[in-house]
């Protein structure tokens, strides 16, 4: 309503720079995509978020985006470490949400008719629900030690191999992580979740690979036609939603000046340099571990109950993690910035990292294609490989899509959807799912989500994030 849009080209169209704004916003989406944003507040959110001080160039909805906290998800913000600002509510409550994605040597053929046992045992096995209970219980001291350390801590408990960290953003370890300035409240919660998928959105799913569109890329990344791969979409829990919302009330009262000067609450940002930013951003490193550690524990229990089902090892069935990637996070990076290396909290809610072919953060195995980006779609619909492309450090700070992005509220869901029958369609289509209740699935239903071909085709036009190969559920388990 009253935000006029102009078109910069096929598919990116801007907010132009106006009043209270830093700088102008920008909309990376079809006309098809934007038709599904019209009624939302995406657009004004993006459009107030450009009032973040130390904003850089533009902050950018990628074409999966839509309303969320404050910032769309889907949204983008390159913000001056030094003389800006850090805000939780462009970050999410779910800390490094994200997936990974294992691959195997087992094809589509190998696994027909073993669907149903895989899909119970998975449920079984695979800690899931709103609920406590994860693969491994622990104490307050084993949680910092997992807050500080991520994944090199499962390494040391033989939940994790070498290669593991080797395929992990940032190798599944955060440097600047402080277990010190998370809350007693946060750690206890994360106690018994951790190797746990949560509720709702989160899932594991089998998949099998339908399309390869870019061969060598396919190869670097040990995909292929048929082959069976392995999804899992998680993130921090308790404890992540915990750090969320304590320092988004403490931003809150300890800024009140720069909360005046934005439109929206929900945008509370701490200005850079002060405390509360060194501290929220120290949390928010180790919440980021903690989830890097979550994926990888349900990743070890997965191979464990593929192991008992095709009573093979992993390692006989080649069960690597192929990459993991957050679509949560605050980081700061170096960017150009008008011909000069400039430190930004690059902010990414719903939105995936996507670093192009040489860039020395994309682990040694791809450099010389680019970064592993993956995009699930729904549990009817395929979900993507990509890899970070040429363009996409100029357009979007280096990120593309996360998803195919939410049409519908969960409510408007439960209306629309009846839990039973979305799982007969989808048995239909050869699918296999299994849930903790019917509203999850309903919630959860193909219908709600926005065509993820279309999402990702634009991705691809634009040249930030490159599609490599595209799969098909199998199986899932959900929260
Ligand atoms: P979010 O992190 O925003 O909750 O979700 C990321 C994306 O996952 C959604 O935009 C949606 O496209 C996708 N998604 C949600 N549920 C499923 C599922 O069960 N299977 C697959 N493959 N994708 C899903
Ligand atoms: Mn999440
Ligand atoms: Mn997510």
């Amino acid at each position: 309503d009253g935000i006029t849009l102009e078109r910069v080209e096929e598919y990116i169209w801007e907010i132009p720079q106006e009043g209270e704004m830093n700088t102008p916003a920008r909309v990376l989406a079809s006309e098809e995509l934007l038709d599904q944003i019209a009624d939302d507040k995406t657009l004004q959110q993006l459009k107030n978020s450009t009032q973040l001080p130390g904003v850089q160039q533009h902050a950018i909805c990628m074409p999966d985006g839509h309303q969320g906290y404050g910032f769309p998800v889907g949204g983008v913000a390159g913000i001056d470490a030094e003389e800006g600002c850090i805000s939780p509510g462009a970050v999410g409550f779910d800390i490094n949400c994200g997936v990974r994605m294992m691959t195997t040597n087992l094809s589509y053929d190998d696994v027909q008719g073993h669907e149903e046992e895989l899909v119970e045992s998975l449920f079984a096995n695979v800690p899931s629900g709103l609920g406590g209970g994860g693969v491994v219980e622990s104490d307050v001291e084993t949680v910092e030690e997992i807050l500080d350390r991520g994944v090199e801590w499962a390494l040391d408990e033989g939940h994790a191999v070498e290669d593991d960290l080797a395929h992990c953003e940032d190798e599944g370890r955060r440097p600047d992580a402080d277990p010190a300035v998370v809350s007693q409240k946060a750690k206890d919660r994360g106690k018994n979740q951790i190797g746990s998928l949560g509720s709702g959105n989160h899932f594991l799913e089998v998949q099998r690979v339908t399309d390869v569109f870019r061969e060598g890329v396919a190869d670097s990344y040990g995909l292929s036609a048929d082959q069976i791969v392995v999804l899992i979409h998680c993130g921090s829990r308790g404890l992540g939603h915990q750090v969320c919302t304590e320092y988004t009330r403490e931003v809150e009262q300890a800024h009140p000046e720069l909360l005046d000067q934005l439109p929206d609450k929900e945008l509370a940002a701490a200005p850079a340099g002060s405390q509360l930013a060194e501290e929220y951003y120290g949390a928010m490193c180790a919440a980021i571990n903690y989830a890097w550690v979550n994926r990888q524990l349900i990743m070890d229990r997965t191979r464990q109950v593929f192991e008992r089902v095709f009573d093979r090892s992993w390692e006989e069935m080649e069960m690597n993690l192929l990459y993991d990637v957050a679509h949560n996070i605050a980081k700061k990076e170096d960017h150009e910035i008008d011909g000069e290396e400039r430190e930004l909290y690059v902010h990414r809610k719903g939105a995936t990292r996507a670093f192009p072919a040489g860039h020395e953060e994309v682990p040694r195995a791809y450099r010389d294609v680019g970064q592993p980006v993956i995009i699930p779609g729904s549990m009817g619909a395929g979900s993507y490989v990509l890899r970070g492309g040429e363009s996409s450090m100029e357009t979007t700070f280096g990120s593309t899509a996360h998803g195919a992005g939410r049409t519908m509220s969960r409510t408007q869901a439960k209306d629309e959807f009846w839990g039973e029958d979305v799982q007969d369609e989808l048995r239909g289509q050869k699918v296999y799912v299994k849930a903790q209740s019917g509203a999850t699935v309903a919630e959860e239903a193909p219908g709600v989500y926005k065509d993820v071909d279309e999402v990702v085709r634009v991705s691809d036009e634009l040249g930030i994030g490159d599609t490599v190969a595209r799969t098909f559920p199998v199986c899932n388990i959900k929260g």
